[in-house]
């Protein structure tokens, strides 16, 4: 067995628990080993059993004097009763239908176990217990042979039909088969840091001799993961450092002249990052900058003021948008932005495409797909916004100077350069702009302050969303309210967590939702419904009518979009809550509350949990996604605010980015490797990590 063994070919895992780990990011026996307990339970001291007392969690060691299973309560409840005794003494134990234990386990055997001691109608008992037998002949504690017991044990998250009992006897089973490993990290840095090896990391990290060796794997492995993003960080970053860019001056006057242009006064957030881009296209080097801020904190007009600058120098503008429906919203509103600036902007998607041409500043001309590329070449048209469809026809822009991406997640570096393939030899700046917040200590310790701008500040006049979770007796007030909002013209947005109702119906469901809201409590509405089953068309043509307010109400999953404009909605009502992440939540709620009117987010959940409900309650509380992603990462680390799926970067590394010292120290060390510029000739595996990271980086 090694790393990339596939997990099919591991014994004890059939195609039952291949699905349920595969639903974990779990494929092959790296990813296994690479799934790292959640926490510890030191079980490592025995106690002797005439120490034990009720009320206590102890874990002793003896011979099984007697078992049998028993059954009570008209044959349906199964108690497997046994009696174990040490050197010191004899103790009752206690298993609730457990029924196959009275099999597991037989008189004779030794046994160590693990549980709480209680008082009940039986008397003093063990209650309920985890076991394991003693299969050498020795009491010896802590046991190395022992997994669930008499030694410290891992707990794993888990997850439906997963049980950490199932993850311990499977994890101990392949690190015992796994063949020799090729360490992944240089030799001097294992040295200087004193890290244990690969393979015995691996070991301590699920299996601890100690908490202390526990604790010593886990800085390996999170300093393993932050050195290789640094690595690659710092060398994309010197990369780009000696290519080249056409630098755009910046004038100071035509940016008074479009400020004064605009219907609003630009908020002081607005006006320092636009203040930051303009002065990196000054440079002669292509800039990289993530523009973050909230959903509806304005960052559209500040890549507008990039686009005009960069017209005004003779260079075109590449807009990248998600879908289609925000390619057009951007098309109308950079389009009125810049409407007084004499320049013509284009509109390519799939479908009809059209541009502004400065003759009609206020009117559109459809032209056909050649005509537009032809003028793209030829440098005609100022700022091209679009779809993936700019990459996908291969647009050639006669010259372009500067690409923005809106709302990918992502950099955009490789669509920059797939862009890019015009004449000219130079690269374009790079703006990328996104509604995700990923918390500012956080962004600073990985990327420091030279790419990031954030637009942490509302235009004024915004009001607060009021954010409610609601008690279920109370639900029929939520839907009294939203009658009245569509009764006066306003839409409103259900989320939920699934499209098909699941087995065991406690998630609320899409088609059901649907089903129910539609045709028996707002009958007399346009009730529609969103998943993301139905085809790209058809999920397009619902948005643009619930755009055009010919929908009341949508039932959706997660898959409406970021950044869509509905003017009209003001009730985002979001059932099972708790089923999403706190990002989510946050993103959600942005769809509504883009204007003066008063707007409301309703959270439904049936969860009871402690965990649960300070999150939610963060919701009600906090409005802003920067400090929403700041509590989260205090509160639990990273979790789903900059998880993987966001950010490219492994959720492991994302837990320990926080700790400045270590991103430090991994800094350091990756800078000293790339001086040397030894490490990616001599070390295959990390030149192979390196370009994983790149291309998660750098793909969709
Ligand atoms: P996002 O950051 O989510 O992309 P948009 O750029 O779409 O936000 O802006 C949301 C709305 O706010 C737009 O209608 C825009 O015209 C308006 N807006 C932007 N900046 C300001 C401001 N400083 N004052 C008032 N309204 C603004
Ligand atoms: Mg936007």
């Amino acid at each position: 067995m090694n790393f990339s063994t596939p997990l099919s070919e591991v014994p004890r895992i059939g195609p039952v628990y291949e699905k349920r780990l595969k639903k974990l990011g779990i494929e092959t026996v790296r990813d296994l080993l690479f799934y790292f307990p959640r926490t510890y339970e030191n079980l490592s001291r025995i106690t002797d059993i005439k120490e034990i007392k009720e009320g206590g969690d102890y874990c002793v060691a003896g011979n099984v004097l007697q078992i049998q299973e028993r059954r009570t309560f008209r044959k349906r409840l199964s108690i497997t009763e046994a009696v174990v005794q040490d050197k010191t003494g004899a103790a009752k134990v206690l298993w609730f239908n457990q029924p196959y234990l009275s099999q597991a386990l037989a008189q004779g055997d030794k046994v160590c176990l693990a549980g709480r001691v209680v008082r009940g109608k039986e008397g003093i008992y063990i209650s309920n217990p985890a076991y394991e037998k003693i299969r050498n002949s020795q009491f010896a504690i802590p046991n190395y042979e022992l997994t669930h017991v008499g030694r410290i044990i891992p707990i794993y998250s888990e997850t439906t039909g997963i049980s950490s009992r199932w993850l311990r006897s499977l994890m101990k089973m392949v690190l015992a088969q796994l063949e020799e490993l090729q360490e992944t990290l240089p030799e001097k840095i294992l040295k200087e840091k004193k890290f244990p090896l690969l393979k015995r990391a691996l070991w301590q990290i699920h299996f601890p001799d100690s908490l202390e060796l526990a604790d010593g794997a886990r800085k390996r492995f999170a300093f393993e993961e932050l050195f290789f993003i640094l690595l690659f960080i710092i060398s994309e970053r010197q990369k780009i450092a000696s290519v080249k860019a056409p630098p755009i001056p910046f004038d100071a006057a035509l940016m008074k002249r479009f400020t004064d242009s605009l219907p609003f006064g630009l908020t002081d957030a607005q006006k320092k990052s636009a203040w930051h881009i303009l002065k990196d296209l000054e440079k002669p080097r292509p800039m990289n900058r993530l523009l973050e801020g909230d959903v509806g904190s304005g960052k559209t007009v500040v890549g507008a003021m990039a686009a005009l600058s960069a017209a005004k120098h003779g260079l075109q503008t590449a807009w990248m948008a998600p879908t289609e429906i925000l390619a057009q919203q951007h098309f109308k509103t950079v389009g009125q932005f810049l409407s007084r600036f004499n320049l013509t902007i284009a509109l390519l998607t799939g479908k009809s495409d059209r541009f502004i041409s400065p003759k009609l500043p206020n009117d559109f001309i459809e032209v056909s797909r050649e005509k537009l590329i032809k003028m793209a070449v030829q440098g005609k048209i100022h700022v091209v916004i679009g779809t993936h469809a700019l990459i996908q026809e291969k647009v050639r822009f006669g010259n372009l100077g500067l690409v923005i991406i809106d709302e990918q997640h992502r950099f955009g570096v490789r669509q920059r350069s797939e862009l890019q393939k015009g004449k000219t030899a130079l690269v374009p700046h790079l703006l990328s702009m996104t509604a995700t917040p990923i918390p500012r200590t956080l962004a600073m310790t990985i990327y420091g302050d030279l790419d990031l701008s954030i637009v942490d500040q509302m235009p004024a006049g915004r009001k607060k969303i009021i954010t409610k979770i609601i008690p279920p007796p109370q639900r029929i007030h939520a839907y009294e309210f939203l009658e009245k909002q569509m009764q006066t013209g306003k839409q409103v947005f259900v989320i939920c967590p699934r499209i098909e109702p699941s087995e065991t119906g406690e998630m609320k469901a899409v088609k059901e939702e649907y089903e129910k809201l539609s045709k028996e409590i707002f009958p007399e509405y346009e009730v529609a419904m969103l998943h993301g089953k139905m085809s790209t068309r058809t999920k397009e043509d619902v948005m643009k009518k619930f755009k055009r307010g010919k929908i009341d109400m949508l039932v959706s999953t997660s898959v409406v979009e970021v950044g869509v404009d509905i003017p009209n909605a003001t009730v985002m009502m979001i059932e099972g809550a708790d089923r999403f992440g706190l990002a989510q939540l946050h993103q959600f709620r942005g769809r509504v509350g883009r204007r003066e009117i008063q707007s409301y987010c309703f959270l439904f959940t049936e969860s009871a949990s402690a965990q649960s409900r300070k999150r939610l309650k963060a919701l009600e509380r906090l409005e802003s996604g920067f400090e929403l992603a700041e509590m989260d990462l205090k509160l639990r680390g990273p979790g789903d605010f900059v998880g993987e799926k966001q950010w490219g970067i492994p959720d492991f590394a994302m837990e320990h980015i926080a700790n400045v010292k270590l991103v430090e120290e991994a800094r350091e060390a990756a800078k000293q490797i790339l001086e040397q510029d030894i490490a990616l000739k001599k070390y295959p595996l990390l030149r192979q990590r390196v370009q994983e990271l790149r291309e998660k980086l750098h793909l969709e």
